[in-house]
């Protein structure tokens, strides 16, 4: 089947039928080709239902997720966005179609510099990568209008939140390391507001502000 094909079947059936609505992510999840972001044996697998293995033993995630996680975060283009979890650069792809600027951390050298390599392959120029422990976030870039937060957390790790603009948007999975809870956090003049948008499964957030290795 042809990429484009799969992944407006993707769209159809995984995402519009599960509730999300926001054109401009559908539009980022039709045209971003996921395939390019996983293994050569699971190329035929990438626009599944399920996250994939992308090495290093983590996860690219689930596309129903990365859509709803990336709505969460009310991008209209002009925003400054941070990502904690680069992983396979998926997320990241779909951040910078959406949004002004990327900063994406990664604790795992090689797999940073592999979705260095495929984000510039395929021009995705708005997207600065970092190595490092993103529970700290990246104090001399901030404040952010979105943070994402792609692996599991313990907590709501505090100095993201610092690092939220007035108004700004972190979306980051809190629980324990098998399962957790979408937490969407806005910061607002009286401090913070929390809703949960319901349970998901994630590796886990390894770092200061995360689990201990
Ligand atoms: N967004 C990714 C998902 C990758 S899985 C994608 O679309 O492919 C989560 C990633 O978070 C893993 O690569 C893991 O190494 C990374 N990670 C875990 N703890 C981290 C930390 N403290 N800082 C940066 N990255 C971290």
């Amino acid at each position: 089947m042809e990429y484009a094909t799969a992944r407006n079947r993707m769209v159809e059936s995984q995402l519009i039928s599960r509730g999300i609505k926001d054109p401009r992510v559908l539009d980022a999840m039709r045209k971003v080709p996921r395939h390019r972001f996983v293994e050569e044996a699971l190329v035929s697998q990438a626009y599944n239902d399920h996250p994939l293995p992308i090495g290093e033993k983590q996860t690219i995630s689930q596309p129903y997720m990365v859509a709803l996680m990336t709505e969460a975060l009310e991008l209209q283009g002009q925003e400054r966005v941070l990502e904690i979890g680069t992983g396979s650069g998926y997320q990241t792809a779909i951040l910078a179609e959406l949004a002004e600027k990327i900063y994406s951390i990664e604790r795992i050298r090689p797999l940073s510099v592999k979705a260095q390599r495929i984000l510039d392959e395929l021009g995705y120029f708005n997207v600065v990568l970092k190595v490092g422990d993103g529970t700290l976030g990246l104090k001399e870039e901030a404040p952010f209008d979105a943070i994402i937060v792609t692996a599991g957390s313990p907590d709501v790790p505090q100095p993201l939140v610092d690092q939220l603009s007035m108004g700004g948007r972190l979306v980051v999975p809190v629980g324990d390391r098998y399962t957790q809870s979408l937490m969407k956090v806005v910061r607002v003049k009286e401090g913070i507001t929390k809703t949960d948008l319901g349970g998901c499964r994630f590796v886990n957030l390894l770092g200061t502000h995360g689990w201990k290795e």
